[in-house]
């Protein structure tokens, strides 16, 4: 069948066209796209700076509706609403059985390199060249083609855009307070970064009970998006010589937790000196994914800190997403406040800059 898709024929240069999609095979599903989310793992990949390669058609988080699906499948049926998640883990290898299904063998083999999960594509553009599905999902499309470990069923009452941004930021945000950090009620957190992880994690420590909850950025936009959903305090440390004093400055007791979304070598040294003898700090973004970063390993020993790597919020997609959707429905998790601008598919490039520029919370596209 044709689509119309976000096509990255080679590195820097984004068209928004129409594509060839093949059917469903075995295990799998053709999902109608209805929303999906924008994400800096997108614009990365764009730039060329993630493993995922040229050509690909972008997007990893979505929601939409089962429109086929192949021989074997028994996790959904036409009609049916659902998430699509780019974690398709095969909860079958020995790191799976072990729990850790967001570090699943097959996931280099297959997801890493923007292959579906039998490491084959769907995909070609209109004059024949092959491309491949970004994290096996390829959400940013009017059709999708995914295997069946990546679909998760919406219940009633979620809409699409709140379902498409649970895949992957608010996953990745509070998985990292809930699971990886197992925070507790009752003592001072603080985020790092205030873009859709940051924020979402914000989001974790408020239903974790952390109190106060601290939203540190350089941007005031972002900071009041913060604080539009919960944050106690928000820091802008744009101008501040000697940031993690000031972050430290804003607790009488210490803080106990810090999770640093954007993951750079200062933002990570930030984390691990703000937090208090004894606090816990986890890294969650990765802008400093290929560099070497110093830490003061003898206030680390000395002051018993822990420092801690939170991929993918350490999530179970099939066990954990689930929760997270009963949570938003239970109120628990105010994801609307979370989506502030919505696109049609060929306005993408306008919504990576605004995403860049600090002007949205968590943009979507509306694909239906
Ligand atoms: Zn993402
Ligand atoms: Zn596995």
């Amino acid at each position: 069948m044709r689509t119309k898709a976000a096509v990255v024929r080679e590195t820097g240069r984004l068209t928004i066209e129409e594509v060839d999609l093949a059917p469903p095979k075995q295990g799998e599903v053709l999902v109608r796209m209805h929303s999906a989310g924008v994400c800096h793992s997108d614009l990365h990949t764009l730039r060329g700076e993630l493993r995922a390669q040229p050509p690909l058609v972008l997007g990893h988080e979505g929601a939409g509706v089962v429109e086929a699906v192949g021989s074997g499948v028994s996790n959904c049926e036409p009609g049916d609403r659902v998430v699509v998640n780019w974690l398709p883990a095969c909860e079958s290898c020995q790191t799976c059985l072990g729990g850790r299904h967001n570090l699943c063998e097959r996931l280099a083999r297959t997801t890493f390199r923007a292959l579906l999960a039998d490491g084959t594509t769907r995909l070609a553009t209109a004059d024949g060249m092959p491309l491949k599905h970004f994290l096996s999902a390829a959400t940013m499309a009017e059709h999708a083609v995914v295997a069946e470990a990546s679909i998760v069923p919406i219940p009633d009452g979620v809409s699409f855009d709140v379902a498409a941004v649970i895949g992957c930021a608010v996953a990745t945000g509070v998985g990292a307070v809930i699971n990886t950090a197992k925070a507790v009620p009752g003592v001072p957190a603080a985020v790092i970064g205030c873009g859709g992880v940051g924020l979402s994690a914000l989001l974790g420590c408020k239903l974790a009970g952390c109190n106060p909850v601290i939203a540190v950025d350089v941007l005031d936009s972002k900071l009041d998006f913060a604080r539009s959903l919960g944050a106690d305090v928000g820091l802008n440390i744009s101008g501040e010589d000697k940031p993690a004093r000031a972050l430290r400055a804003l607790t009488d007791v210490g803080i106990e937790y810090a999770f640093d979304s954007v993951g750079s070598a200062s933002t990570i040294l930030l984390s691990l000196s703000a937090v208090r003898p004894g606090g816990t700090a986890t890294i969650v973004g990765l802008h400093a994914a290929k560099e070497l970063v110093g830490i003061p390993a003898g206030a680390l020993v000395l002051q018993n800190k822990r420092l801690l790597g939170s991929f993918a919020g350490s999530i179970r997609p099939r066990l954990d997403l689930p929760k997270l959707l009963g949570l938003y429905l239970g109120g628990r998790l105010p994801l609307d406040g979370l989506i502030t601008k919505r696109y049609p598919l060929e306005a993408l490039p306008q919504a990576f800059e605004d995403m860049e520029a600090g002007h949205i919370a968590r943009g979507v596209l509306a694909l239906t």
